[in-house]
C-alpha cells in the first residue's frame, strides 16, 4: 500500500530504489547515491559501495565524528559520510525509518542546498507502510546542553515540536524565530524549500581550509554585505532559521527512531544538536521507548 508522508504508526520505507548524483558542500566531489527500500527494523544505514570492506555506517548519534560546519559519521573501520543532516532530515520528516543509502563517494550530494529533492523522489517512488509499528523515543525529562550563549533542549510534550531562534550580525539575518509542531505531514512545505546559507565574507577562509569546495549560488543562500547574492532571493522570509530547523530535524533523527519531544534551539547547529542525544542517552530516565 502506497503511503502519504502523513504520520503512520507503522514503519515505513520507500516504493522502490532512487538514485541521483550531484556534488559535496564541501568536498566539491561529484557522488552518486542509490536509496534503496529495506527490511523492517533496517534503520537507516550509509553504505559506501567505493569501498570493499566494512563499508557500512549505521546513521546513529554513536556514530558521529564529526560535527564541524555539518554532520559526519564513521564505523569503527573508519569508513564515514559527511553532510549527512539534509538526507537524514528529509528521511525524518517523510517519516521513512528502513533505507539503505548506496554512497560511492565520501559526501552526500548538497543537491539545491534544501531537502526539498529528496522529499520529492521520496514522494515520486511513494512510500509504503510496513507490517510493524514504529517505535518512538519519548522524552521523560528536561535535557539542556549549552555552549556559551548558545543552547539546545528538549521537554516532555504529546507530539514532536521544534522552537528556533538565530542572531546574526548581518543585518540580513539578524534575529529570527520560528515554532512548528511537525504534524500531518507538514514537513514539506514548512521546513524542506530551506536552503543552507553562508556569508560571503568567509568564503576565502573556508575554501582556505577545505571547506564549501563545492558550494556556489546554485546550493547556497550567500549572504553579502548589503544584499544576498543570489539573484533569486530567499525562498521565505525567515528561510535562514528554518534551514536550521531543518539541520536539527536531520541530526535528531540519528537518535535512530523519531523523538517526541519539545525542542528548543536557540544560535545552535550540530554541535549541539548530538551533545543533546548524547546527554539523553547518558541517563536511562531521560526517556522511554514506546
Ligand atoms: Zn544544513
Amino acid at each position: 500500500m502506497i503511503a502519504s508522508s502523513n504520520t503512520s504508526k507503522k514503519q515505513q520505507t520507500i516504493n522502490s530504489s532512487i538514485s541521483l548524483s550531484g556534488v559535496g558542500l564541501h568536498s566539491g566531489k561529484k557522488v552518486a547515491i542509490n536509496i534503496e527500500p529495506a527490511e523492517i527494523n533496517n534503520g537507516i544505514r550509509f553504505i559506501r559501495t567505493d569501498q570493499k570492506n566494512s563499508n557500512i555506517i549505521n546513521a546513529l548519534w554513536s556514530n558521529v565524528t564529526s560535527t564541524n560546519l555539518c554532520t559526519t559519521i564513521a564505523n569503527k573501520e573508519g569508513a564515514s559520510v559527511s553532510t549527512i543532516e539534509h538526507l537524514m532530515s528529509a528521511l525524518s520528516g517523510m517519516h521513512i525509518d528502513n533505507v539503505n543509502i548506496l554512497i560511492d563517494g565520501p559526501e552526500v550530494p548538497i543537491m539545491d542546498g534544501s531537502s526539498l529533492p529528496f522529499v520529492e523522489l521520496f514522494e515520486s517512488k511513494g512510500i509504503v507502510k510496513q507490517e510493524i509499528d514504529r517505535q518512538i523515543i519519548l522524552i521523560e525529562k528536561e535535557v539542556v546542553v549549552t555552549k556559551g550563549d548558545s543552547f539546545t533542549k528538549i521537554l516532555p510534550d504529546k507530539q514532536f515540536a521544534i522552537n528556533f531562534e538565530i542572531e546574526f550580525a548581518s543585518h540580513l539575518v539578524n534575529k529570527q524565530a520560528c515554532q512548528l509542531q511537525l504534524v500531518n505531514g507538514n514537513y514539506k512545505k514548512d521546513i524542506s524549500f530551506a536552503r543552507t546559507f553562508g556569508f560571503e565574507k568567509d568564503v576565502d577562509y573556508l575554501r582556505a581550509n577545505g571547506f564549501a569546495l563545492g558550494g556556489s549560488l546554485e546550493n547556497a543562500v550567500v549572504v553579502g554585505d548589503k544584499k544576498i547574492l543570489n539573484k533569486e532571493g530567499l525562498r521565505f522570509e525567515d528561510e535562514f532559521v528554518r534551514h536550521k530547523m531543518l539541520d536539527s530535524i536531520g541530526d535528531l533523527y540519528l537518535a535512530g527512531k523519531p523523538i517526541q519531544g519539545y525542542f528548543y534551539g536557540k544560535k545552535s547547529g550540530h554541535f549541539l544538536n548530538i551533545q543533546l542525544l548524547r546527554k539523553i542517552f547518558s541517563d536511562k530516565s531521560n526517556f522511554k521507548i514506546i
